[in-house]
């Protein structure tokens, strides 16, 4: 029998826990703003408005609070207005809510999770046929 049968699952969280909260360093922090803006084509992916990154904030998709992670794929760039708008919303909501946020995220995430776009695709779709 393996010995790798005997070791026990090390960190995992306890029953009923609270999603562990990410730390990360402000250099990290910097360096995953920086990668996203640039993959964002310095713009917003909301609303499209080009910015600087000094007026860039980060944005996770899949929001902190529902677990979302500070992993590229999840990271895009977004002014502070809409990051406001969009808040802990999951991104599913938040696009059919906003068809032409969604529309933007489309054009503008480019490095973000397929699944992610696909959703957006769909809010889009769904709105034209409402509005049809
Ligand atoms: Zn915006």
């Amino acid at each position: 029998m393996s010995r790798l049968w005997y070791v026990r699952p090390l960190g995992r969280a306890p029953r009923g826990a609270p999603h562990r909260r990410e730390s990360l360093t402000p250099t990290v922090k910097r360096a995953l703003k920086t990668a996203a803006w640039r993959d964002c084509g310095h713009r917003c992916v909301y609303c499209g408005t080009g910015m600087p990154l000094a007026e860039a904030t980060l944005d996770h998709v899949h929001p902190m609070a529902h677990g979302g992670r500070s992993q590229p794929g999840n990271l895009v760039v977004a002014c502070a207005p809409c990051n406001r708008r969009k808040g802990d919303l999951h991104p599913d909501e938040f696009f059919a809510r906003w068809p032409a946020a969604a529309e933007n995220f489309m054009r503008y995430a480019r490095a973000v999770h397929r699944s992610f776009k696909r959703n957006a695709r769909r809010a889009v779709s769904l709105a034209f046929a409402e509005a049809a």
